[in-house]
């Protein structure tokens, strides 16, 4: 019996090899082989040195060239392609109509732990605002198991897909799903949440043109453009959180990487307090935090 997409380890690494001939680099071709192929990084160890066993994969080599040439031809991301990108340690469904979860954001869940401790907490509230793909929230909701969640996004396409990785990721856990300008459909919990997290589009108009272009001319320009400076969104979600946030609630929110001064003297012409910054994995001042208490 011939399986479908079955293929010599030989045949494999020979492809491999004829397509990083055309560009690109091993990283992003065995990030396909991976996601696309589901030959993982460890089998493809093992395929070098048993080159005659034959190797199953999910799409055939000849589908895996056509992503790989319209990633590099197109500059269509992988991730778009595939429809899917790992985040944190879960797997998320993508499409053009999100932004492609970065891992400089994942780091906003740790910082959340550090600061709000769950289980001394009992019950709390929660919102992601401009949830795109659901990332943040599929991660509150498994940080912050007993919590109620909310999920706000503008675009509608954005909040089915939202939807959908919920629904599949964290089924059991209670998340509410607006459509919506960041604070405004959220006005029947004002005052309620002990915690606040977003990572609103925050490129300054201005770099449009220094952008790659695989973030420019295929990512949601909703989610990635924040006015002039580039703080228009920061601006009016710090904004609705002297509402939004119960007493002492705490607001983290992701920033661009020269915008971090900025974003903290919002935060302290506002009342907030317990201001700080932290950084992103490469060491660049990424998230402001602070927390408000309404007088
Ligand atoms: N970090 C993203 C980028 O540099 C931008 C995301 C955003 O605007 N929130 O492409």
């Amino acid at each position: 019996m011939i399986l479908e997409n079955s293929f010599s380890g030989k045949e494999i690494l020979t492809w491999r090899n004829f397509q990083l001939a055309k560009g690109g680099n091993s990283v992003d071709l065995d990030w396909l082989l991976d996601l696309g192929g589901g030959l993982s990084w460890s089998d493809l160890q093992i395929l070098k040195i048993s080159q005659e066993r034959n190797y199953q994969l999910n799409l055939s080599l000849q589908e895996l060239s056509v992503i790989w040439m319209r990633f590099l031809d197109q500059k269509i991301p992988l991730q778009y392609q595939v429809g899917r990108c790992p985040w944190r340690d879960f797997e998320l469904e993508v499409n053009p109509s999100v932004l492609i979860p970065r891992q400089e954001t994942e780091v906003m869940i740790d910082l959340a732990l550090s600061k709000v401790n769950p289980c001394e907490k009992g019950i709390g509230r929660w919102v992601d605002l401009g949830t795109g793909s659901g990332a943040l929230a599929i991660a509150l909701a498994r940080s912050f198991p007993k919590w109620i969640g909310h999920a706000v996004d503008c675009s509608e396409n954005a909040l089915t897909l939202a939807t959908k990785n919920i629904e599949k990721l964290v089924s059991d856990s209670e998340i509410y799903m607006h459509l919506g300008n960041w604070w405004e459909p959220l006005t029947t919990w004002f005052g309620t949440f002990d915690l606040a997290i977003a990572n609103p589009p925050y490129i300054p108009k201005s770099n449009f043109e220094k952008l790659d272009s695989a973030v420019r001319e295929h990512e949601p320009h909703l989610a990635l453009f924040g006015g002039d400076d580039g703080l228009d969104c920061c601006r009016e979600i710090i904004k609705g959180s002297m509402n939004g946030l119960s007493p002492g609630g705490l607001l983290i929110i992701e920033h661009n990487c020269d915008q971090s001064e900025r974003v903290l003297s919002i935060l302290k012409k506002n009342d907030f307090y317990e201001i700080e910054f932290a950084n992103d994995l490469e060491g660049i001042r990424r998230f402001a935090l602070g927390r408000y208490t309404k007088k």
